[in-house]
């Protein structure tokens, strides 16, 4: 008899696996793949190139995550954000410093127009319950797309916003919630740091990659960890719960969920649980994303003044590209997001057509060099049966409102965790270590009384 099962080794329940641990009770983490991390994976290529096909950035206010480095011995390293950034807009390709791309005037104050008013809204949302925030029915009524339609009145605005939109949320704004989106900025302290490298959520990278801290984590709870232990039934008595999967049975006092909510949906509940919450379950779909990497020689890209960053609108599959090559630079990496619907369209293609479609980019974007890298690599989280999509579940209009508390009201002898939980960070790695540092705590509460 265990105080507290957690399933899901992600950062979630490997955090709160180990506070737990820390407050003297008898855990144990059942993780269905055969590694810790979840939406954190570091694919070794040889002893010295790695790339996270996961999670992999951490910026400021992400104080959890930088700590856990420190502690963990992780060394952190600024990503690469010199040079010049390519615009492909319209069939053309062009350059540009700083913040601001080489697009038309009107353009460009519209955007910035509507990046501050989103700022504005996203202000008066309330963290702790969002659909308590001032207007929240009205916002929960709409789409990200509706307030788009509304207010950007010219085509590359529209293009560039979509772009950058899509790389921070990876649905679509006509999949989205007007009020989980402004929630969302707000969590990550606004969209402005969501969209950004300097002082934004892509400042630094893990040396090593981001799996580290999850290995660092997953030795430090020694025999609690069991891996390839997929849970699919929890049943629930008076007195605890008997937690099921192939080939084992485990019972405890509690159990924490820390996997995504449409993940979670997918257990069975003995007996049933509330249906507030399993129709919740039922409803907060995984973002979509394609990583696709080329990975170079070295970062010939950086030789030519080029940052390795670009934007695209439609004629590419991928929205946005960053330089992703290691801390000293003994390989060039490039990292091309294909999101949300472009990522749809891209799922149906040959896996050739794909290699040839996103090296073209490349190639149009820094060079023909970069159209024949050592090696193309691409992982789609659709694909991952333990994920189901990434960054995150995010909310379709009428969640927040109609469900309010039912993600982190537990159930019984069950308490859930995630990154989907938290009020802060939600959807990054930072969300995750905070949302299971809290359901620790709640039940720690529990033992205590
Ligand atoms: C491509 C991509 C890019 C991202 N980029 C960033 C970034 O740069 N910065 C950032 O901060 N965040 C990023 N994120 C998001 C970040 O990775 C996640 O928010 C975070 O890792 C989620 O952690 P979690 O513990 O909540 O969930 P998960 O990591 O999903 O952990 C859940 C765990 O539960 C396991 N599991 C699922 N079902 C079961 C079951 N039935 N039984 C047992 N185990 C089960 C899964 O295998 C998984 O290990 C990215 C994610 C992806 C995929």
């Amino acid at each position: 008899m265990y105080d507290v099962i957690i399933i899901g080794g992600g950062f979630a329940g490997l955090t709160a696996a180990r506070r737990l641990q820390e407050a003297g009770r008898e855990v144990l983490l059942l993780e269905a793949r055969d590694r810790v991390g979840g939406r954190v994976w570091t694919h070794w290529i040889d002893g010295q190139t790695y790339v996270d096909y996961g999670g992999q950035w951490i910026g400021p206010t992400q104080d959890h995550a930088y700590g856990l480095a420190v502690e963990l011995g992780v060394e952190t390293y600024a990503t690469y954000n010199s040079g010049k950034h390519v615009i492909a807009l319209n069939g053309s390709v062009s350059t540009y410093r700083g913040l601001i791309p080489k697009i038309d005037l009107p353009s460009l104050l519209n955007i910035d127009w509507v990046i501050k008013s989103l700022e504005r809204r996203a202000k008066r949302i309330t963290l702790d319950h969002p659909w308590e925030s001032p207007g929240a029915r009205k916002l929960d009524s709409q789409t990200l797309a509706t307030f788009l339609d509304r207010n950007v009145c010219f085509g590359n605005a529209r293009k560039v916003l979509e772009a950058g939109l899509d790389t921070v949320f990876a649905v679509s704004p006509s999949e989205l919630s007007l009020l989980h989106a402004l929630f969302y900025m707000k969590s990550g302290t606004s969209l402005d740091c969501l969209l950004n490298i300097d002082n934004g959520a892509q400042q630094d990278r893990f040396v090593g990659g981001a799996q580290l801290l999850a290995d660092r984590l997953a030795e430090k709870l020694g025999g609690a960890l069991r891996l390839q232990s997929p849970v699919r039934r929890i049943e629930q008595t008076g007195t605890g719960v008997a937690v099921i999967g192939d080939g084992f049975e485990f019972k405890a006092k509690k159990a924490v969920v820390a996997i995504p909510p449409a993940l979670a949906g997918r257990i069975d509940y003995q007996p049933g649980l509330p249906g507030r919450r399993d129709q919740l379950s039922q409803r907060i779909p995984m973002g979509t994303v394609w990583k696709c990497f080329g990975i170079y020689e070295r970062p010939f890209w950086r030789e030519k003044g080029l940052s390795g960053q670009a934007v695209t609108d439609e004629n590419h599959f991928v929205q946005t590209v960053f330089d992703c090559s290691p801390k000293d630079g003994s390989r060039g990496i490039l990292l091309g997001f294909s999101l949300a619907n472009r990522a749809r369209r891209f799922m149906q293609l040959p896996e050739n057509d794909r290699r040839n479609a996103v090296l073209t980019s490349f190639a149009q974007f820094f060079g023909k060099e970069a159209a024949s890298p050592l090696m193309y690599l691409e992982k789609n989280w659709a694909d991952e049966t333990w994920s189901r999509g990434c960054y995150a579940g995010m909310f379709p209009p009428g969640i927040w409102t109609g469900f309010t508390d039912a993600l982190t009201q537990p159930c019984g002898h069950i308490h859930w965790a995630g990154t989907e939980t938290s009020p802060v960070w939600n959807g990054y790695i930072e969300g995750a270590i905070r949302s299971g540092e809290r359901v620790a705590e709640e039940i720690n509460c529990l033992f205590h009384v």
